[in-house]
């Protein structure tokens, strides 16, 4: 008989799992057109937007994801929530990199859209993006290796860009036999 506490760990992992699968039920997955679609600029920095935002984040971390962009719920606007740290979520709302290091990192990358796929992907260590937050007022952040893995990586999104373009043909082939039967079931 296992003791309390692994019981209620128990519990609590099955939260957070039908969480995690209610959150990602409300992310477009692979198939969807949306995710091949480019965004466009935000122009309102209003109470939807915000709103859009306030949502936005909720699901990444319902999800358990370290990013999320607009593209992913639907909405072909450019902006993306992360959170690369133990800072708290960042939104960012029309963003661009205006500097890219030249030295790059291949690693393993997941997205909230292809579940059940891994696939290395090689990426710039360091990067600095700018944008505006939801009120509108000029943001930047100077990012290290895994923050800018994960923003190259939304700001891709906002592009119609996925992992699977990023990766090598293996692993391209690879994780398309595991995402062809679920689109097939839709
Ligand atoms: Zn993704």
């Amino acid at each position: 008989m296992p003791e309390q506490g692994q019981v209620k760990t128990d519990v609590l992992d099955a939260q957070e799992d039908a969480k995690r699968r209610l959150a990602l039920a409300q992310i477009r997955q692979y198939g969807d057109p949306a995710l091949r679609l480019i965004a466009h600029p935000v122009e309102d920095f209003d109470d939807d937007l915000r709103r859009l935002v306030d949502r936005m984040i909720v699901l990444m971390h319902e999800a358990q994801g370290v990013g999320l962009a607009a593209t992913q719920v639907g909405v072909l606007r450019r902006l993306f929530v992360f959170e690369p740290d133990e800072d708290g979520p960042r939104a960012i709302v029309n963003p661009v990199i205006v500097e890219r290091g030249e030295e790059t990192l291949t690693d393993e990358e997941g997205c909230l859209s292809l579940q059940g796929v891994r696939v290395p992907v090689e990426r710039a260590t360091s990067v600095v993006l700018e944008g505006k937050d939801p009120n509108g007022e000029d943001v930047r952040y100077e990012l290290d290796p895994y923050g800018s893995r994960i923003v190259q990586h939304e700001l891709d999104h906002l592009d119609g860009v996925m992992i699977i373009d990023r990766t090598d043909d293996e692993h391209r082939k690879e994780a398309l036999a595991t995402l062809r039967p679920r689109a097939v079931l839709r």
